[in-house]
C-alpha cells in the first residue's frame, strides 16, 4: 500500500494548520516530555511564534531507565491538548501500548510510535484501526524494508495517514547519540508515496547539530521535521542536551525558510 506504484502522486497528511507532504514541509517542535502547564503553555507558544504548525510533547515516555521519568501520563495529555487548542497547533504525542490508543486519540491530533516500538505489531495493528494521523519512526535498528514494513501494518489496518519519521540508527560510532541517514528522504520518497520527516534532535542528540541538520534535510527534499524544543532545555527532565532554546529554533526556522526558498526540492 505504501508503495509508489500503487499510488504515484506523494500523500500529504493535513490536520489543523499542519501540513506535510506533497511539497508542503511541516514543522512539529515542542519538548521532549511535558512536565507542568507553564512549561508545554510556554513551548506552544514560542515555536508557534516562530512558524511551527505542530506541537509536540510526550506523556508516556519510553524511557531505557524504569527509574527515569516516565511522564505525566493522562495529565500530560490533558495540558498537551489545551495548550493545542490555545495555540491552534496540531498536537503530537507518543503512544506506547494498544490499550491507551483510545485515550491518546481523545486527547492528541496525530500519535507517535517511538522508535523502540517500531516493530510492536500489536500497537501497530491498534494504531492501524484508528483515523488518527500515526508519525512512525524508525526503530534504531531497522532496515528500509523493516520500515516500510511497519508502516504497512498500519495501512492495511485502514490507516492511510501516515508520516515515515527517521530519527537516527545505531552504528559504530559514538560521538553523536545515533547517526543520522539523511539519505532516508530521497531513498523513501523514491519508493513510497508517503511523507517522510527527520528528526535531528534524537538523530544527533546534541542541540548545537540539530539547526545545520534541519537545513540539510530541506535542502534534501523532507516532508516535515519533528524538532524538540524546550523554554530552559538545561533544566529538562529528559532529552535536555539534544533541545533546542525557543531562540535557537526561532532563528533555525528563519534559516530554513531561505534553504527552502533558495532550493528547487524537486
Ligand atoms: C521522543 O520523540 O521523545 C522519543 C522518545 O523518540 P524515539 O522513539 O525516536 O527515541
Ligand atoms: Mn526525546
Amino acid at each position: 500500500i505504501a508503495s509508489r506504484e500503487t499510488k504515484p502522486e506523494p500523500s500529504t497528511v493535513t490536520v489543523k494548520s499542519l501540513k506535510i507532504g506533497g511539497g508542503h514541509i511541516g514543522v512539529i517542535a515542542g519538548p521532549c516530555s511535558i512536565e507542568s502547564e507553564s512549561q508545554i503553555f510556554e513551548s506552544a507558544q514560542r515555536v508557534k511564534e516562530s512558524g511551527a504548525t505542530g506541537l509536540r510533547g510526550g506523556a508516556f515516555k519510553p524511557r531505557t531507565s524504569p527509574y527515569s521519568f516516565q511522564g505525566m501520563k493522562e495529565e500530560g495529555l490533558k495540558l498537551l491538548q489545551a495548550a493545542g487548542q490555545e495555540t491552534g497547533l496540531a498536537t503530537v504525542t507518543e503512544v506506547m501500548a494498544p490499550h491507551d490508543v483510545d485515550l491518546v486519540c481523545r486527547y492528541a491530533d496525530v500519535l507517535q510510535i517511538g522508535a523502540r516500538n517500531m516493530q510492536n505489531y500489536t500497537l501497530l495493528e491498534a494504531v492501524g484501526g484508528v483515523d488518527t494521523p500515526v508519525v512512525l519512526k524508525r526503530g534504531a535498528s531497522a532496515t528500509m524494508d523493516e520500515f516500510l514494513l511497519a508502516a504497512e501494518y498500519i495501512l492495511n489496518g485502514g490507516n492511510q495517514q501516515v508520516i515515515l519519521c527517521e530519527r537516527g540508527i545505531r552504528t559504530f560510532e559514538s560521538h553523536t547519540r545515533f547517526t543520522l541517514p539523511l539519505a532516508t528522504v530521497p531513498y523513501l520518497q523514491e519508493r513510497t508515496h508517503l511523507p517522510v520527516v527527520i528528526d535531528p534532535s534524537h538523530g544527533t542528540g546534541v542541540a548545537s547539530l540539530v539547526p545545520p541538520m534541519c537545513l540539510a534535510a530541506i535542502a534534501g527534499g523532507c516532508d516535515g521535521l519533528l524538532i524538540e524544543v524546550h523554554p530552559d532545555p538545561t533544566h529538562a527532565v529528559s532529552d535536555g542536551p539534544q533541545s533546542l532554546t525557543p531562540e535557537a529554533f526561532d532563528d533555525t526556522m528563519r534559516r530554513g525558510h531561505q534553504v527552502a526558498a533558495a532550493v528547487d526540492r524537486k
